[in-house]
C-alpha cells in the first residue's frame, strides 16, 4: 500500500467510522462468536505476495465487526466504559498520522509541551493544587507500579535498584481488600510479594478503617518488618468503594507513609464539584492516577497519574544513558523518566481535542446526566418482585441480585445473550452480583431506561 492508497481508503475508514457509530444501537452490544470462530477465518499461514487493499478491507468488513464487543455501544454497562468520543479518534487518527516517539522532549517538543498544559487543565478541572505536576501512562496499572516501585526504593533508600531484593528487609504496602487487582499485581512485580500486600478490614461503608491501618502499621514495625507506603481507593471498580481519603492520609503521615490514590474510574466524575467529598483530603496524596480512557472520553490509552513530587519517582525509573542525552539541555523534562517504558505515545492531542470539543461544561453535563440516569434505573429495578438491591448507586454504578444465585446467574446469561445491553458480574461479600454501570458517552436516558425494561422482561422467563 502506498500513501495515494493510503488517501483513498482513509476517506473509506472516515465514511465507515460514522456509519458504525450510527449503526450500533442496532447491533448487539456483546459479540455472538463462539470461541474460534473468528480465528478459522483467516488463513493459516501469512502471504507471500501482496494482497489488494480491497481484499483486505473486505476481508475486514466481514470478519471484524461480528467478532467485536461494541464498547462504544450507547446500552454498553458492563465493566467500566472505555470512551472514545469523535474528538478524541480524530486527534488519534492525526496522532498515528505523525507516528512521533514521545520519550523526550527533542523527539517531538510538542508532545511533551501539550502533555505538562494538559497536566495543568485537568488539575484545574478536577479542583487539585496548581503545583501538582503529572505524566500520561498507557493505564492506571502501570501507572500504579510506577508508585508502589517509587514507595519500594524510597524505603530501601534506594538500595533496591543497585543490590537487588534478597537480603532486604520485608517490606509492606497497605490497602483495601475493594482495591482493583493492579494493586495485587503491582506488589508482585515490584518483588515485594503478594503476602506483603496487607488488605486493612473496611468499616460498613466499605471504607478501610484509619485505626485499622494505624494498627497494621505499627504491628508490622514491631514485627521487623518495613512498612513502605499505602495505596488508597477512590471509587472501586466491584461496586464504588471510597476510602474516607483525609482520614488515611492522616494515619499514613504520622507513620510517614506516601499514599498513592487509585481513582482510575471516579477520577472522571471529580471535573464536578459537587462530588469532590467523595475524596476529600486528595490534595494531600503523593500519586494519584485517574483514566480519562474510562469515563471522559479520551479513548484508550490515556492514564494520567498526578505527583506532588515527582524526584522519588523519577529518580527511581529515569535512566539516562548517553543516547538518551539531549546536550546543553538537561533541565527540560523528558517523561519516559517518570515511566516504566521508553517509548511513548503522543497521547496529550487526544486530551487537548477532548477538553476543546466538548469544554469541561459539556463533559459535565455527560456525568451528572449518567448519575442521575444510573439512579433512576436502579429505583425501577428495586421496584421489580424478587430483585433485591445489593449496593447503592456510587456515582454512576449499582449491584443487584435475583433470590439465588442460580436464577442472578441465568438471568445475566439471558440479559447477554438477548444483546440490547450489556452488563457483567462481581462478587460483593460473597454474593455473585449483576453490576450495573452508566456511562458511555452517546448514551441517552431512554438507553438507561432499557436496563430495567429488559430486566423485567427477561426475569419472567427465569
Ligand atoms: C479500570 C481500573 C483499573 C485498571 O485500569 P487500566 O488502565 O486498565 O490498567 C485500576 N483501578 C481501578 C479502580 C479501575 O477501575
Amino acid at each position: 500500500m502506498d500513501h495515494e492508497e493510503l488517501k483513498h481508503w482513509s476517506k473509506r475508514a472516515a465514511d465507515w467510522t460514522a456509519e458504525y457509530h450510527q449503526g450500533l444501537r442496532d447491533r448487539p452490544v456483546r459479540a455472538k462468536v463462539e470461541p474460534g470462530a473468528i480465528a478459522t477465518e483467516l488463513p493459516q499461514s501469512p502471504p507471500e505476495y501482496p494482497d489488494s487493499p480491497a481484499t483486505i478491507w473486505e476481508d475486514f468488513c466481514r470478519i471484524v465487526p461480528k467478532g467485536i464487543t461494541h464498547w462504544q455501544h450507547p446500552r454498553f454497562f458492563a465493566y467500566f466504559p472505555a470512551n472514545a468520543a469523535p474528538a478524541s479518534m480524530l486527534a488519534e487518527q492525526l496522532a498515528n498520522a505523525m507516528s512521533a516517539q514521545a520519550m523526550l522532549w527533542q523527539t517531538s517538543p510538542a508532545a511533551t509541551e501539550i502533555e505538562q498544559v494538559m497536566i495543568g487543565w485537568l488539575t484545574q478541572a478536577l479542583g487539585l493544587p496548581s503545583e501538582r505536576v503529572g505524566v500520561i501512562h498507557d493505564s492506571a496499572t502501570t501507572a500504579t507500579l510506577s508508585a508502589v516501585l517509587t514507595m519500594r526504593e524510597q524505603a530501601l533508600d534506594w538500595a533496591g535498584l543497585s543490590r537487588g531484593l534478597s537480603g532486604a528487609p520485608q517490606l509492606r504496602i497497605y490497602a483495601s481488600p475493594e482495591t482493583h487487582s493492579s494493586i495485587d499485581k503491582a506488589v508482585r512485580l515490584a518483588g515485594i510479594g503478594q503476602d506483603n500486600l496487607v488488605k486493612v478490614p473496611t468499616d460498613a461503608g466499605l471504607s478501610m478503617k484509619p485505626g485499622a491501618l494505624a494498627g497494621a502499621i505499627r504491628a508490622d514495625r514491631a514485627a521487623g518488618m518495613l512498612p513502605a507506603g499505602v495505596i488508597l481507593c477512590a471509587g472501586s471498580t466491584g461496586v464504588g468503594a471510597f476510602d474516607r481519603i483525609a482520614d488515611c492520609i492522616a494515619v499514613a503521615r504520622a507513620e510517614g507513609l506516601p499514599v498513592h490514590v487509585d481513582a482510575a474510574w471516579a477520577g472522571s466524575a471529580m471535573i464536578c464539584p459537587e462530588f469532590r467529598n467523595l475524596w476529600a483530603g486528595i490534595e494531600e496524596a503523593d500519586s494519584i492516577v485517574f483514566n480519562p480512557h474510562k469515563w471522559l472520553g479520551v479513548q484508550f490509552d490515556c492514564a494520567v497519574q498526578f505527583l506532588r513530587d515527582p524526584g522519588p519517582q523519577v529518580r527511581t525509573l529515569g535512566l539516562r544513558p548517553s543516547y538518551l542525552e539531549t546536550a546543553g539541555r538537561e533541565e527540560i523534562i523528558n517523561f519516559n523518566e517518570w515511566t516504566v517504558p521508553l517509548g511513548r505515545r503522543f497521547r496529550a492531542l487526544k486530551l487537548w481535542f477532548v477538553l476543546r470539543a466538548y469544554g469541561l461544561e459539556g463533559l459535565r453535563t455527560r456525568i451528572r446526566n449518567h448519575v442521575d440516569w444510573a439512579r433512576e434505573a436502579c429505583e425501577a429495578l428495586r421496584a421489580l418482585p424478587g430483585l433485591t438491591i445489593v449496593t447503592e448507586p456510587s456515582l454512576s454504578l449499582f449491584s443487584f441480585r435475583l433470590e439465588t444465585e442460580e436464577a442472578t446467574a441465568a438471568l445475566l446469561q439471558r440479559i447477554n445473550d438477548d444483546g440490547r445491553i450489556y452488563l457483567t458480574q462481581t462478587r460483593h461479600q460473597g454474593e455473585f452480583v449483576i453490576r450495573v454501570q452508566v456511562g458511555q458517552f452517546d448514551c441517552t436516558r431512554a438507553d438507561v431506561q432499557m436496563i430495567p425494561a429488559v430486566v423485567a422482561e427477561l426475569m419472567r422467563e427465569i
